[in-house]
């Protein structure tokens, strides 16, 4: 028995073994390939690096393993085998000691450059190096001297931990916004962190300007073009040229598309301001959700109204767009030289701050904080400006993500004060953090308080996002998005490539740092961009900015048709993927949900329930022609289909409810024809 237990206790492990060598055989083989994460390795033992135990006589004691590395000429690097690509937290045990302001710091990963800050410590703790994206198999990350005179005691690789972005608020700084910037702000809310909308910058001012044939018949009194078509003239514009002919400065066709003499061709031209989301248009078939515009032509210098507030209040009301928008207000080159009030050449005027670390005009921008002075009085001529379009587009019930005071702090400052705001190109920030944050109260308190404006989501847009960008936040209870523009084809690159090509880069590193900076208080979104990132990277590295909104084509800068910015079919694959909302996705209630959470489900928005999928009545995820005939069924035949019917396929009560989408508690055909409706899109459009 004994024997014979024994026999068999070997024969048993024989087959076990085989059995486990046989089924363990590749397993095995892609464990010794792929690396374990989190990934730890000793500093000392890393590639290249040379094992230290005290920092030229300074110790550091409580390392772990025989020492640490300390990274002075020579460079060191590990190698990780990702089993997918994805994005990786990369974490440095070390200590700085040489410098107490702190130290920066940088890494390759594959060959690409990273920044990270070491403040000082002289013990042991973790330096963040940030989330990066890794490959799928080997991947190099490599500690080299850009900086150095860091002591690495060990590194971690681990898979990383996404923060949560849910806990964003969508409640507005201004307690008294209307119910439309309300109800906008709570539909953001609503797809941040799973969608991303699409946004894009028309031309304000002059610009995109096309000729036409249409001429004016001094004999006739009349517009004509070159078919004979006439057109209507303005006869307030009646003017005369040098040589004493009369002519109207505009006229306008049947559409009320304006038009303007120009002295130069004798012929009439209009600005063209749907150019680029026409251009998308064609790219992709779809059209920008957002769409954004600037309040700069109505400046006291030249009070030029290029007929922006009318264009809002169109995208809105007409086409059920977004609007959001910038302001280039300008201010006069030569302060010293101009009176207030009077016109100015837009030639003689700026929006410019610094170049070079000096001021492009005398401008004083503190100033508009001081009663009595000439910047003072000017600027409030610049809100009293804004006020009135901005009044327009209330009354118009047009709410407005608004973004004044753009691109505070511009480059990193020049000096090693992060406030001084000598990197700063508008003239809004050149006078550093403090002035730039007292401009921003000053906006919103005259704006809100005088004025009585509430139609606002307020979005402060930083540029660099360094560590010293947080210096120049106004704070949780004056910001209701902050934002980040993406312009990276010249300079800033991190995927490898040289200037010239379009950079997809998603910048989920800058995303990160803004949403841990607002403490994910707040969404982020991605304000301005050259290039869109493709969804790809978007998407693999979780960068769920709010929105996109690459700045207009022009002659200088042909961000959408320029090879070196755009690739359309990129472009175009974003624009038609489910992760992209477009202008024909936005519901119908976009400015008008001020409802409760506890609502009535709405029919036409069958997915966004999470426990219910509207629509659903065979639960099996997705609302389609089965579930039409689900509820049919339940409906004609209830003793087979209904929720205690005889048939193994009759409907569940979570199904009845799902199929009810009706309004009217219980289900009838009425329901069925709703869902046959949503499935052949007849309702999402209606
Ligand atoms: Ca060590």
């Amino acid at each position: 028995m004994k024997n014979k237990l024994k026999r068999a206790a070997a024969a048993v492990s024989a087959i076990a073994m085989s059995a486990m060598q046989l089924a363990a055989f590749p397993v095995s083989q892609s464990v010794t390939a792929a690396t374990q994460f989190p990934f730890v390795i000793e500093g000392e033992d890393m590639k290249g690096a040379t094992p230290w135990k005290d920092i030229y006589g300074q110790k550091i004691d409580g390392y772990s393993g025989s020492g640490f590395w300390y990274l002075t000429n020579d460079s060191a690097s590990l190698e990780v085998d990702a089993p997918a690509e994805g994005m990786y937290q990369i974490t440095v045990h070390g200590a700085q000691i040489l410098n107490k302001e702190g130290r920066k710091q940088a890494m390759k990963v594959n060959g690409v450059k990273y920044d990270a800050q070491a403040p000082y410590s002289d013990k042991w703790i973790d330096y963040d190096f940030g989330l990066v994206r890794l490959k799928e198999g080997k991947n190099t990350i490599e500690f080299f001297n850009d900086y150095g005179y860091l002591a690495v005691d060990y590194v971690t690789v681990s898979e990383a931990e996404f923060p949560d972005l849910s806990k964003a608020t969508d409640k507005l700084c201004d307690p008294d916004a209307t119910s439309e910037a309300k109800s906008l702000m709570k539909y953001l809310k609503s797809v941040y962190g799973s969608n991303i909308i699409s946004g894009q910058q028309q031309i304000y001012g002059g610009g995109n300007t096309i000729q036409t044939s249409i001429r004016y018949d001094e004999a006739n009194d009349k517009c004509v073009d070159q078919d004979g078509k006439e057109y209507t003239i303005d006869k307030d514009s009646y003017d005369k040229d040098e040589q004493g002919h009369k002519f109207p400065w505009h006229c306008s066709g049947e559409d009320g598309q304006v038009y303007t003499y120009s002295t130069q061709n004798r012929n009439y031209t209009y600005n063209n301001y749907d150019n680029d989301i026409n251009i998308i248009k064609d790219m992709t078939g779809k059209y920008p959700a957002i769409q954004g515009f600037d309040f700069g032509s109505n400046c006291p210098c030249y009070a030029w109204d290029d007929g922006v507030v009318d264009r809002m209040i169109e995208w809105t009301k007409e086409k059920g767009g977004i609007c959001t928008a910038s302001w280039h207000v300008n201010v006069p080159t030569r302060m010293a030289d101009y009176t207030l009030g009077e016109p100015l050449d837009f030639s003689k005027t700026t929006y410019k701050g610094n170049e070079g670390g000096n001021s492009v005009s005398d401008f004083k921008t503190a100033n508009c904080l001081v009663e009595g002075t000439v910047e003072y009085e000017y600027f409030q001529l610049c809100m009293e400006n804004l006020a009135k379009q901005l009044l327009e587009l209330q009354e118009a019930g047009v709410p407005v993500i608004f973004r004044p005071f753009h691109e505070a702090e511009g480059n990193k400052s020049n000096t090693d004060d992060p406030i001084d705001g000598s990197g700063a190109w508008f003239w809004w920030s050149k006078e550093g953090a403090v002035v730039y944050k007292q401009m921003w109260d000053l906006l919103q308190d005259t704006l809100i308080n005088k004025y009585g404006i509430h139609n606002l989501i307020w979005e402060q847009n930083l540029y660099a996002w360094t560590d010293a960008s947080a210096q120049w936040y106004s704070g949780d209870d004056k910001v209701d998005i902050v934002a980040f523009d993406k312009y990276n084809t010249q300079y800033n690159r991190h995927d490898g490539k040289t200037s010239g090509t379009p950079n997809f880069d998603a910048e989920s590193g800058i995303f990160y740092k803004l949403n841990e900076f607002v403490k994910g208080n707040k969404m982020v979104a991605m304000a301005e961009n050259d290039s869109v990132p493709s969804m790809e990277n978007l998407l693999v590295e979780h960068a769920y900015w709010l929105y996109f909104c690459p700045w207009y084509d022009s002659e200088q800068d042909h961000y959408l048709l320029g090879e070196k910015y755009q690739d359309p079919e990129e472009l175009s694959k974003l624009y038609n993927s489910d992760f992209c909302i477009t202008l024909d996705e936005l519901p119908k209630d976009l400015f008008s949900n001020n409802s409760e959470p506890s609502s009535e489900p709405d029919p036409t928005q069958p997915s966004t329930d999470e426990d219910y999928v509207w629509g659903d009545a065979n639960v099996d995820g997705s609302v389609d022609m089965s579930d039409v005939v689900m509820v049919m069924q339940a409906c004609l035949n209830p003793k087979k289909y209904g929720t205690s019917g005889s048939s193994e396929d009759h409907i569940t009560a979570k199904g009845e409810i799902n199929g009810d989408v009706d309004g009217n508690v219980g289900l009838t055909a009425n329901d069925a024809l709703i869902i046959q409706k949503f499935t052949l899109h007849l309702l999402d459009e209606a």
